[in-house]
C-alpha cells in the first residue's frame, strides 16, 4: 500500500573526488523499483549529483533549506525554491543535528516544512527523543510535540505530502539501532496519533526509521508493518552497502 523509501543523508562528507566515485558506484547498483530512493549530498555537489545520476532512479534532496522561499538577504543560506529550481525532490527539515547543534526550534522546522511544500519539494520531517529523554519514559511526548507543530499547521494531508522520519538521537551515528520492535512501537505510536486525527491519510503517510541503519540490520527494520524505509547516514557513503540497504526493503 505504502511504498517504502530509502534516503541516503551525506552530511558533511564528501570532495570532489570521492563524490565522483560514490556516484559511480551508485550507477553500478541495481535498484529495485518498488521502492522509493533519495540521496542528500552537501549542497555544494547537488547539481554534479543530479547530472550524474540522470537517468537513475535516484532522487536528489537537499539536507536543509532557509525558513523562507523567498529570495532575500540570508547570506550562506538556500532556499526550497532554489532545490527545487536545481532539480531537487526532496528536501530534510529538523535533522536532530540541526535541532541541537544550529538551534533550530519546532517553528523554524515548521517554516521550513511550508516552505519546501510551497516550492513542490517533499519535506523530510526528522522527530526523536535524546536518550536522556527516553530514559525518562517521554518518547511519545517529545516525539509528539515535534509532529503536532506541522500537524496544527498542514494537517495529516500535509504531512503525507512529505515523509516523517523517526531518528531516535542516541542511535544517530552512534552505532546503537533500535531494535525492530523498539522502533515499530514509535512508529506506530506515531500512526496512531495521525489517525486520531484522519485515518485515511495516516495510512498514506511513509514513516521512515533513521539512526545506524546498516546493510545487516536493514532487512529486519523495514520488515516491521509501519517502518517504510529508512534514513541513512554513515553507511550511505558506500554505494554497495548503499544499495543493499535499497534492496533490503
Ligand atoms: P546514521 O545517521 O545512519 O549515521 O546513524 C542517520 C541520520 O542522521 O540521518
Amino acid at each position: 500500500m505504502r511504498r517504502l523509501l530509502v534516503a541516503g543523508n551525506w552530511k558533511m562528507h564528501g570532495t570532489r573526488q570521492s563524490v565522483d566515485s560514490l556516484l559511480k558506484g551508485l550507477n553500478q547498483q541495481d535498484w529495485p523499483d518498488n521502492v522509493d530512493l533519495m540521496i542528500a549530498p552537501p549542497s555544494l555537489y547537488i547539481q554534479h549529483c543530479l547530472e550524474r545520476l540522470s537517468g537513475s532512479p535516484l532522487y536528489v534532496g537537499g539536507q536543509s533549506c532557509a525558513y523562507q522561499a523567498e529570495p532575500g538577504a540570508l547570506t550562506g543560506e538556500i532556499s526550497a525554491a532554489q532545490l527545487r529550481d536545481a532539480g531537487c525532490e526532496f528536501v530534510l527539515v529538523g535533522h536532530s543535528e540541526r535541532r541541537s547543534l544550529f538551534g533550530e526550534t519546532d517553528e523554524v522546522v515548521r517554516k521550513k516544512f511550508a516552505a519546501a511544500l510551497a516550492c513542490g519539494l517533499r519535506p523530510v520531517l526528522c522527530v526523536g527523543e535524546t536518550l536522556e529523554q527516553r530514559d525518562a519514559g517521554r518518547t511519545a511526548e517529545v516525539v509528539g510535540t515535534q509532529l503536532k507543530v506541522i500537524l496544527d499547521a498542514f494537517g495529516v494531508g500535509g504531512l503525507a505530502q512529505g515523509v516523517v522520519a523517526y531518528e531516535p538521537v542516541w542511535a544517530i551515528g552512534t552505532g546503537l539501532t533500535a531494535e525492530p520492535d523498539q522502533a515499530q512501537d514509535v512508529h506506530a505510536m506515531i500512526r496512531a496519533r495521525l489517525a486520531m486525527l484522519d485515518d485515511e491519510q495516516a495510512q498514506l503517510v511513509q514513516i521512515v526509521y533513521g539512526g545506524s541503519v546498516k546493510a545487516d540490520n536493514a532487512e529486519a527494520l523495514f520488515a516491521m508493518p509501519d517502518i517504510d524505509g529508512g534514513l541513512v547516514g554513515g553507511a550511505s557513503l558506500n554505494a554497495d552497502e548503499f544499495g543493499a540497504i535499497a534492496r533490503a526493503a
